[in-house]
């Protein structure tokens, strides 16, 4: 068996007004959350997270921690349908817990889910890993080799999330399985440790402290000294042995035993998710009444070049065909076969015109308003055929804020071939609008939370 200690600690920083993360400490499972969204939204989604928490599973597998964060993802949905004033709040969260063992399993296991920007790290007592991806907008465009991993650091947008919870009613859980080693230490913390420290003062403050409350004080008070401009958040688990027997202290130091990303979870329903957007906007959301459906991106950097269409989109691009198919085949029984043929082969055609109209038409993306904000869609302005376009990624830029030599251009749509280069367009649009702001900004900056100390 193994055993836990535990140091933990959430810190308002130097910049905030209050505190919106929040972290869960349990027996066996340990979580932190940062939330986001204004009147108090921020605090009552991660205040959700650590309340799902609570309540724990049944079992403990990692399926169970993956449907935890689905739960407390429509919670947080609910309870922001429920109350105008929270519509828009949302929060990541990083969860760690060990795993039950089974005779599949016989060794000692964690397991960690993840979704946003707040990271799980492991030291192992020198190397301090990364295990968890980060869901924002800069990592995506580092994935596209439109900015270095260092440019990243220092991007002005680097908060803005393409996923969190709170944001639809179903979320993409990224998640690992992983064997643990007696001596490991497992980090869990929000982006104000992360967005002040690097990784190598992190680790060095692991190596130099053993006492991991002593630890957690002191990457706080270094967070704090280089600037605190977020609200910090960290748990440090350190694993140790339990009671009986010393947990695999020896073996192949395989660590990960499986990772799933949430794209590639069976059954993982993207449409609502956005896995490469900005995060979207809670009144984007299926089902809040919305004419225009969200609509998935297919996966990964690659979504101009892909031909897989999900969900709903592959839904309006089918139906005309098939209603195509369906009507002419009774007629076609009493044809002679000659007009049978000619008949099936102009459907041909007209099906693959069709196909091809909409593959052009919703492979193509423009940046315009919706409801007063900046969004991404896919397809093309007032669509085409029976392509209507859809909201692809909604960002948080209000209409106020776009200075005004851009409005008409964006009222009119302003199209892309690829969905990075129109998000390239929204990232510079950003830069650009905080530019013209940064008299009046000295202090905040975009999507990051107010706080409170949970
Ligand atoms: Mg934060």
């Amino acid at each position: 068996m193994i055993g836990f200690v535990v140091g933990s600690r959430s810190d308002v920083g130097r910049a905030r007004p209050g505190n919106e993360d929040a972290l869960f400490v349990g027996e066996r499972l340990f979580a932190v959350a940062d939330g986001m969204g204004g009147h108090a939204g921020g605090e009552i989604a991660a205040e959700i997270v650590v309340e799902r928490c609570a309540a724990g599973v049944a079992e403990w597998t990692i399926d169970a921690l993956v449907e935890l964060v689905q739960e407390a993802n429509r919670r947080i949905v609910e309870k922001a349908d429920e109350d105008t004033a929270l519509r828009g709040m949302g929060t990541t969260i990083t969860l760690l817990a060990s795993l039950d063992h089974s005779d599949e399993y016989p060794d000692e296991r964690i397991g960690i889910a993840n979704v946003g920007d707040s990271r799980t790290y492991v030291f192992d007592g020198e190397v301090l890993e990364l295990l968890t991806d980060d869901h924002t907008l800069v990592q995506r465009l580092v994935r596209s080799g439109a900015l270095t991993p260092e440019q990243a650091e220092e991007h002005p947008q680097r908060n803005v999330l393409t996923r969190a919870l709170g944001i639809a009613e179903d979320v993409l859980v990224d998640s690992w399985e992983l064997r643990v080693f007696v001596g490991d230490r497992f980090l869990l913390c929000s982006d104000g440790l992360t967005g002040e420290l690097d990784d190598e003062q992190i680790a060095s403050v692991l190596r130099r402290l053993a006492d991991p409350q002593e630890a957690v004080d002191e990457l706080v008070r270094l967070a704090n000294e280089s600037g605190g401009h977020d609200n910090i958040t960290i748990v440090l688990v350190d694993v140790i042995a339990g009671d009986d027997r010393p947990a695999d202290s020896t073996g192949e130091h395989e660590r990960v035993v499986a990772q799933v990303a949430g794209e590639e979870r069976p059954g993982a329903t993207p449409e609502p998710e956005l896995p490469d957007g900005l995060v979207l906007a809670a009144d984007a959301m299926p089902g809040a009444g919305e004419e225009v459906a969200v609509d998935p991106i297919p996966g990964g950097v690659h979504a101009e070049e892909s031909d897989r269409d999900d969900g709903k989109q592959e839904v309006a691009a089918d139906s005309p065909a098939s209603e195509a198919d369906d009507a002419p085949t009774q007629r076609l029984r009493r044809l002679t076969w000659r007009v049978g043929v000619f008949v099936v082969a102009v459907l041909l055609v007209t099906v693959l015109a069709a196909g091809a109209v909409g593959w052009s038409a919703r492979n193509t993306f423009y940046v315009g308003f919706h409801q007063d904000s900046v969004v991404i869609y896919r397809g093309q302005p007032g669509g085409v055929l029976w392509f209507a376009e859809t909201v692809e990624v909604r960002t948080d830029i209000d209409r106020d804020r776009v200075p005004e030599q851009y409005r008409q251009e964006l009222d009119d749509g302003k199209t892309y071939a690829s969905l990075n280069s129109a998000e390239t367009f929204v990232a510079n649009l950003l830069t650009e609008i905080e530019r013209l702001e940064l008299p009046e900004m000295s202090v905040s900056t975009p999507p990051v939370p107010p706080l409170r100390t949970p």
